[in-house]
């Protein structure tokens, strides 16, 4: 859970307590007391980040100390964006709440104003059958009729409620769509290589951490910059668009497909081992080279395109997301000098060493 200031519950001696050892820390390591350093070492103390706390254990066994620069990429990735994240969440909680409870107080005036116009009506119709003098038959009338007002009030203050949830509830859809294109890639709709890289970074901890395979796959396009300079850039993007769909259309689940940069994409497979993954990028493979390329503007049939892939397996041991990367780069490299329009499965890390 990513935090926000106000999110931190402590008392003046427990934060004070926190504050030292985060100070400390930071003196031990030489790294400078700047608030963003701080921070990442105060939320550490303090407990209240699990997954901050288990990336910098992760990284202390690792490199044995956590420096200057892990400091930043911890606070990027789990302080500056989580603020957005978090604020996002908190607002869009906070109007559902506030929205519930007007409407519950809505709705009580609603009923007490009611029950409080019967039993009016029922008074003055037993007043009716009774002997009153002029004076309290006026005062009943003019109850009557200010509760008559109070309620059409009532009515024009429920039709004013209902828009402003209408206007929140539309509020809240858009503090969504500004959430999720924070993620997304503008062009093909696909995760982009911000949420690429959080996510590869979680699968491989956890991998590491519940001792679980993993694989992941490079995709490139061939002869890309050719396409592009024949066809233009509005035809190469539809290019990118209809690998884009396949890779959605071909992957299942909990896998993540993302465009890693121009026109590679990236596909993480949980739980998948190295002869399901290739062959999950062989599917790919054909189903790309299936399609045909209709330019929109013209209807021309401009043939087929192909991809090239690199498959690489994560063992659950120590390897780092970055070699993992590496060693699909690497099959994805041989997959293109082979003649393109292949998958290649990497060597695993032990039988690049041997
Ligand atoms: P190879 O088969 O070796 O992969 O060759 P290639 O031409 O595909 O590779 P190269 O890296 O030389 O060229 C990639 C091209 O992708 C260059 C660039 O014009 C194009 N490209 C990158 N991003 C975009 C994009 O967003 N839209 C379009 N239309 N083209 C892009
Ligand atoms: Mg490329
Ligand atoms: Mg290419």
């Amino acid at each position: 859970m990513a935090m926000v200031p106000e999110f931190y519950p402590h008392e003046l001696d427990v934060a004070d307590n926190f504050a030292s050892k985060a100070i400390k820390r930071l003196r031990v390591d030489g790294i400078p007391a700047v608030p963003q350093n701080f921070e990442v070492w105060y939320v550490y103390y303090a407990n209240v980040n699990p997954e901050l706390k288990s990336d910098i254990n992760d990284r202390i066994l690792e490199h044995d100390k956590i420096t200057e620069q892990d400091c930043k990429d911890l606070y990027e990735k789990y302080l500056n964006f989580g603020h957005e994240r978090e604020t996002y969440q908190r607002a869009g909680d906070q109007i559902n709440a506030t929205l519930h409870d007007v409407t519950n107080l809505m709705l009580n005036v609603k009923d007490t104003t009611s029950e409080f116009t019967g039993t009016l009506k029922s008074a003055s119709n037993r007043l009716e059958k009774v002997e009153v003098s002029d004076d309290v038959r006026a005062v009943l009338k003019l109850i009557s009729s200010e509760t008559d007002k109070m309620m059409k009030y009532n009515v024009e203050l429920e039709k004013r409620l209902n828009n402003s949830t209408t206007m929140m509830g539309e509020l809240k859809r858009d503090m969504e769509r500004i959430r999720r294109q924070a993620v997304t890639d503008g062009l093909t709709g696909l995760a982009n290589r911000k949420a690429f890289d959080e996510q590869i970074e979680r699968t491989t901890r956890e991998s590491k951490r519940k001792k679980e395979i993993f694989s992941f796959i490079m995709i490139d396009i061939d002869h890309f910059k050719t396409f592009n300079d024949k066809y233009g850039h509005q035809v190469g993007d539809q290019v990118l668009r209809l690998v884009a769909m396949t890779l959605i259309n071909e992957v299942k689940g909990q896998d993540m497909a993302a465009r890693y940069g121009g026109e590679e994409f990236a596909l993480i497979l949980p739980g998948t081992n190295g002869t399901a993954a290739k062959a999950v990028a062989e599917n790919l493979r054909k189903a790309v080279e299936k399609k045909e390329i209709i330019n929109r503007a013209t209807g021309d049939n401009l043939g087929q395109i192909t991809v090239s892939l690199g498959v690489s397996q994560h063992f659950g041991g120590d390897e780092t997301c970055e070699e993992l990367i590496r060693r699909a780069d690497m099959a994805l490299y041989a997959s293109k000098n082979k003649g393109r329009n292949q998958v290649t499965l990497a060597k695993s890390p032990h039988e690049i060493a041997s």
